[in-house]
């Protein structure tokens, strides 16, 4: 029998991996605990809305080229959406005043030199301050790297670094943050246009990787929670489903691609991330015709920090929101507040919403807690490592994902091609 790599976990990165397989001709079983596949990056339908809605906006960006390449081997390259040029509109709630940042295209930022391009009292040299990224020491924050006290920073560098690493720019490592800047910003305007799913995450993220890998013979099991895997000697041998035992032969492989305080339950000596960080999402009905602004516009001075316009569904991020507690109407309502003098239209009073609170968004990505991310090897010769928080060299995002996921099935074949 042709070697087996059972990968448990269906979210980004275990879907990566076992796409990655399945395109050379491996034998994949997926093992997904719960009834869907996506993991942190799905799409429902919600009764309250009467709408399908994604659990939380998903911002990708054009240079992330190894989600763009996963897409590619799905057919599903064409179902990401987004402006043919990068342009960012803002807002200041406090303020009330908003902006828009203008890149020129091309790789050389040229734009800087342009008042009206860049953020409002801004110079041109306050945009190479990122530069200093890239000498970022293990235990420096982004603040202590770019926080000079002036506009880029609080309207700029601040809501960017908050939404890559979902933790406060204060605590967050500036070393991680560098290759985000390194791979998007640092490559030119076509590197960092925005994308979102044309129609939802599933539908654009996951359901494709779902038909390619049933189309290449690979096994999809939903409601199959590992519980637990049998080692002997330095192989896991046996896959512990709760009902029954999988058997994983000598010249199989196992991927865990779950979560990393599930992954530490299965192997309680590895050391992984232990603090993560909420995002809320805040999601509007509204009635009558779409917003005519902007389809993404980034806020400063209040609560909310991003807005989407779907057709009819509003949609506002809140990263690093642990702190915001109370009852749904109460959180709504006041955001409502906030983005209805952006929206210009739709009235004061709330629509119908859903509030989102996902308490382990993603780990907390300062330096204490990045350098507790694993490597993709184990010391288990047959089972390696995938997730948005092993050691990829990435925040927790989707790119992370998929390339943990990439450099899984790399491992596996190594390890089945031997020394
Ligand atoms: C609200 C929100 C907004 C976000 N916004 C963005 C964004 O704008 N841009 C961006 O790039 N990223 C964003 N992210 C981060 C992104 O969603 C994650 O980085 C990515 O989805 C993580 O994928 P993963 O496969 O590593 O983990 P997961 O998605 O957690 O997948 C793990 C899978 O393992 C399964 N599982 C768990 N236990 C078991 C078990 N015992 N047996 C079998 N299966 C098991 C789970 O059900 C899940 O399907 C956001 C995340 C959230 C929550």
């Amino acid at each position: 029998m042709a070697p087996r790599t059972f990968v448990i976990g269906a979210g980004m990165a275990g879907l990566a991996c076992a796409v990655r397989l399945a395109s050379l001709g491996r034998v994949v079983e997926v093992l997904e605990s719960a009834s869907h596949a996506g993991g942190r990056c799905r799409s429902y339908f919600d009764d309250n809305l009467g709408r399908r809605i994604d659990n939380g906006n998903h911002l990708l960006l054009s240079g992330n080229s190894a989600t763009l390449s996963y897409l590619s081997e799905v057919g599903a390259a064409g179902l990401l959406a987004g402006p043919d040029r990068a342009e960012f509109a803002f807002f200041d709630l406090e303020r009330r005043a908003g902006w828009t940042i203008r890149p020129t295209a091309g790789r050389l930022p040229w734009w800087i030199l342009a008042p009206s391009r860049r953020v409002p009292g801004t110079r041109a040299r306050d945009y190479l301050r990122a530069a200093r990224l890239a000498g970022a020491g293990p235990s420096q924050t982004v603040a202590e790297i770019l926080d000079d006290g002036g506009p880029l920073y609080r309207c700029f560098w601040h809501p960017f670094a908050l939404a890559v690493m979902n933790t406060d720019p204060e605590e967050a490592s500036a070393a991680l943050l560098w290759p985000v800047v390194r791979e998007t910003l640092g490559r030119g305007e076509a590197a960092y246009r925005p994308r979102i799913a044309r129609v939802g995450l599933s539908e654009s993220l996951v359901d494709p990787a779902l038909a390619y890998l049933s189309s290449r013979g690979a096994d999809i099991g939903f409601g199959r929670r590992v519980r637990g895997l049998e080692r002997t000697g330095d192989r896991v041998t046996a896959i512990d489903l709760g009902d029954r035992e999988m058997a994983v032969g000598e010249e199989d492989s196992v991927v865990l691609a779950v979560p990393a305080g599930v992954c530490a339950s299965l192997l309680p000596n590895l050391v992984v991330p232990t603090e993560f960080r909420a995002i809320l999402n805040v999601h509007f009905r509204i009635a009558g015709a779409p917003p005519a602004g902007p389809s993404m516009v980034g806020l400063v001075g209040g609560m909310a920090q991003w807005l989407f316009c779907r057709q009819d569904v509003v949609s506002v991020t809140v990263s690093a929101a642990d702190a915001i507690e109370g009852p749904p109407e109460q959180i709504a309502g006041r955001i409502w507040a906030e983005i209805s003098q952006v929206l210009g239209c739709c009235g004061t009073q709330t629509p119908s919403f859903r509030v989102v609170k996902e308490k382990r968004a993603t780990f907390a990505q300062t330096p204490e807690q990045t350098r507790r991310r694993p490597p993709t090897r184990t010391s288990w010769r047959n089972l390696v490592l995938a997730g948005d928080w092993t050691d990829t060299g990435l925040p927790a995002t989707i790119e992370g994902a998929v390339r943990s996921g990439t450099k899984a099935a790399e491992a596996v074949i190594e390890l089945s091609e031997g020394p």
